[in-house]
């Protein structure tokens, strides 16, 4: 016969299952795990989750291993006995091949999977209908936030699905992010995340060209910050991330554009943004320069920059 349980015992057999509780413990597969990805997974874990982790890369297969996932052997082998599964991939056609290859044919139905990844609208919603007619639950749910954002845990999710996906969904997706947001049905998610950075692209470049021309100008630029902050000029590409070196808060601009949104990424998602605009016959000739601007900044010194470094390119003519 054992000892009776003292007062201790039982307080600490109540906080063990009052964590359990908290944590609500998955096992969850997490596919892609790069510069976003990495730090996601690591966040998963970190919240109590088992995370079975798998990347074609084994150096981030050992990092992600070193932050509390444990390692697959392929992608089959982590989403086996996953009741969810994680992807961040660099674009539609890794998705369309990891679930095709990997997912739908190894993981149980009734898995939840979420497609974290920027792609385009088409290949989310055929993926996501792929997966409805297999028996599985799934939701777009891109980013907006970078690699800070990803290890932080700060990422904000715009997610696309039923409302049965979202509300599985969105716990996983909180314990990366700061904000999780339902955009609609499947390929919401993605519509969002291009809309969105179309708009940040485009601010961006006018952000750059209005204080190359105060500069012209022979205005002071902190105190064209300081006017303009406060006035309709004000946008969160100026008062957040100011791509004039030494104005507004830390950024980019403050480590000579290293870091933060890389100007390629800029360019695919402003890329996604016009392919989505044509097959919706919709008109954004604004939307269509800034992707101009960010082809040829990305080609003239660009291609290791930050989004905001365009600023030199549009002054110059090349990336400084
Ligand atoms: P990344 O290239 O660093 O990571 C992608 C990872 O996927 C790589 O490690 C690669 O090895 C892995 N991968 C590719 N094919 C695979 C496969 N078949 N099986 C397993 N692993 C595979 O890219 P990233 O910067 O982490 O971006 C991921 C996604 O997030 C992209 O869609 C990107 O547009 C989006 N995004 C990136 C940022 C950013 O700041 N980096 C911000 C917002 C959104």
């Amino acid at each position: 016969m054992g000892r009776p349980e003292g007062r201790h015992g039982r307080l600490c057999r109540e906080a063990r299952s009052q964590v359990e509780r908290t944590l609500d413990m998955t096992t969850i597969a997490f596919i892609g795990l790069g510069n976003m990805g990495g730090g996601m997974a690591a966040n998963l874990a970190k919240a109590g989750h088992d995370v079975a982790a798998f990347d074609i890369s084994q150096a981030a297969l050992e990092t992600a291993v070193g932050n509390g996932c444990r390692a697959a052997e392929s992608g089959a082998d982590a989403v086996k006995g996953a009741e969810a599964v994680v992807t961040m991939l660099p674009a539609g056609k890794h998705v369309k091949a990891v679930y095709t290859d990997d997912v739908f044919d190894n993981a149980e139905p009734g898995t939840l999977l979420l497609d974290c990844s920027t792609i385009d609208v088409d290949t989310a919603r055929e993926v996501a209908e792929e997966a409805g007619t297999k028996g599985f639950l799934m939701v777009d749910a891109p980013v907006s936030g970078g690699i800070a954002a990803a290890n932080g845990g700060t990422l904000t999710f715009m997610v696309g699905g039923p409302d049965n996906a979202f509300a599985r969904a969105e716990p996983i997706l909180e314990a990366m992010g700061k904000a999780v947001i339902h955009a609609g049905e499947s390929g919401a998610g993605q519509a969002a995340k291009i809309c969105n950075n179309m708009l940040l692209g485009a601010t961006m470049i006018a952000t750059c060209e209005t204080f190359n021309l105060a500069r012209r100008l022979g205005l002071d630029l902190q105190t064209f910050y300081d006017i303009s902050s406060k006035a309709s000029g004000q946008s969160w590409s100026m008062t957040s991330y100011c791509p004039v070196p030494g104005i507004g808060p830390q950024s980019p601009a403050d480590n000579d554009y290293e870091g933060g949104f890389a100007a390629p990424l800029m360019l695919k998602d402003l890329k996604l943004a016009m392919e989505a605009a044509d097959s919706v016959d919709a008109r954004t000739p604004m939307g269509a320069k800034a992707r101009a601007l960010y082809e040829q900044y990305v080609a003239h010194g660009g291609d290791k920059k930050d989004f905001s470094g365009i600023i030199a390119f549009l002054e110059h003519g090349e990336s400084r």
